[in-house]
């Protein structure tokens, strides 16, 4: 696997307050033992950005946005742009997760052109793909997956992907408890690595979909998967830091 750092990054989608933010990330901070080779980044919703970028200023954990609008400024009612979220403390942003491609009707295109704008801001960003359900059990999954790599490879080049992450996220295991076999995570992180040729070596891959404690270290087992992307576990900090730690 060579020296490829692992990250956990917990996205916490629309959930949190002040209060219960401050209460989860000191049971983090007070539960958290140091990691040699793994990142850690948490991505609440944006108007929590500066909470957490106080809160984690000098801890371990790393800060990330949910998603970004492509644009650098201007009449975009109720948008954020990438330089704000580098303004506001953040390092990762998450595009083209399944949820906004699906109700944000987000195409390809449009994650491509997120990718750029948050490279173009100093943002890593976390490309997700995944399959549905149908496109699986057709036999289509990797066809599907390699579809939405390619339109992002032809807009940004192989090279812009020594700067990112790639997320694997079957639809069918987001947030369903559904969770892919470790066999059938390795076979799609080999796929999509191969996608870079030499290159591929050296990035990070995740893998999510429904992961948990329990299911964390046999996913990790595998050569080609450098960590987890979590939904609703990363709402926990006890299985939050468990995963962080199994990686
Ligand atoms: C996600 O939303 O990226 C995710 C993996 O969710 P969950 O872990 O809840 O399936």
């Amino acid at each position: 696997r060579g020296d490829r750092r692992k990250l956990v990054v917990g996205n916490w989608k629309m959930n949190g307050t002040r209060a219960a933010n401050d209460r989860l990330l000191q049971a983090i901070l007070s539960g958290w033992r140091p990691l040699q080779h793994v990142d850690a980044a948490i991505c609440p919703p944006f108007v929590y950005l500066p909470q957490l970028a106080e809160t984690l200023a000098s801890s371990p954990l790393i800060v990330g946005a949910q998603s970004l609008n492509p644009r650098a400024n201007g009449a975009f009612t109720g948008e954020i742009s990438g330089e704000m979220l580098s303004d506001c403390g953040c390092h990762y942003v998450i595009v083209g997760h399944n949820e906004r491609r699906r109700m944000q009707s987000e195409s390809d295109l449009y994650v491509a052109e997120q990718f750029l704008a948050a490279q173009e801001s100093g943002l890593t960003p976390i490309l997700c793909v995944g399959e549905s359900e149908q496109a699986r059990e057709a036999g289509n999954a990797l066809d599907a997956i390699g579809q939405q790599l390619r339109v992002v490879i032809e807009a940004a080049g192989l090279e812009a992907f020594s700067r990112a992450v790639v997320a694997y996220e079957p639809i069918w295991a987001v947030g369903t408890g559904k969770t892919a076999t470790p066999e059938q995570a390795q076979e799609v992180h080999t796929f999509i690595r191969g996608q870079f040729g030499a290159q591929g070596n050296g990035l990070v891959i995740l893998y999510g979909g429904s992961v948990k404690a329990d299911n964390a270290l046999s996913l990790f087992a595998e050569p080609d998967i450098d960590g987890a992307l979590l939904g609703g576990a990363s709402l926990n900090a006890e299985e939050f830091i468990a995963i962080c730690q199994s990686a």
